[in-house]
């Protein structure tokens, strides 16, 4: 049985700094395509000898706030079409925006298990200001640092509990 997590947010949040980290220090094999304009990217991952499928979306979208709701449809629908779980990513040191609540409403009604995983949490100030994102309205909430690792390992713990 294999089992596959997708990762979806605007633009900028960090979703391409986790899913690098994830791969890498799983030692996973990136299923690279060469020439190949894609808009998601794939990965294999392994946590504790839990092994999943990870699909990093938006791959294309240029990281700017000039985009639109139709972008975070597609990525969204790419989620609920491939993955048996996902995990939503948002941004501390943005707060939460249009994008993020519009992403929000669509995620809220699938039944596939939704990680809201609040980035770049890289001190206690942030990790404070992170609470922010209760109000979304999740019940699985996890603050991380893509970029130290920090909180990764509880939240793979959580992305995995299924397998
Ligand atoms: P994506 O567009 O969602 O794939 O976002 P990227 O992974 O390309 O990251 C966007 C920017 O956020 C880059 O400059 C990253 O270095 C930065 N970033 C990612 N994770 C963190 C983090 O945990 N803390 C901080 N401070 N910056 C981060
Ligand atoms: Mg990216």
């Amino acid at each position: 049985m294999s089992y596959t997590v997708a990762i979806v947010g605007r633009p900028n949040v960090g979703k391409s700094t986790l899913f690098n980290r994830l791969l890498e220090q799983r030692k996973a094999i990136v299923d690279d395509v060469s020439g190949v304009t894609r808009d998601r990217q794939y990965g294999l991952a392994d946590w504790n000898g839990k092994v999943f499928n990870l699909i990093d979306t938006g791959g294309f979208v240029p990281n700017t706030e000039d985009i639109f709701e139709s972008e975070i449809r597609k990525q969204v629908k790419i989620a609920l079409e491939e993955a048996d779980g996902i995990i939503f990513m948002v941004d501390v040191a943005t707060g939460i925006t249009d994008l993020d609540d519009a992403m929000a409403d669509i995620l809220r009604r699938t039944k596939k298990p939704v990680y809201v995983v609040v980035n770049k949490v890289d001190n206690g100030t942030r990790e404070l200001e992170a609470t922010e994102f209760y109000s979304l309205g999740f019940t699985n909430n996890y603050f991380i640092s893509s970029i130290s690792g920090s909180g990764t390992g509880e939240l793979l713990d959580a992305v995995t509990a299924p397998i």
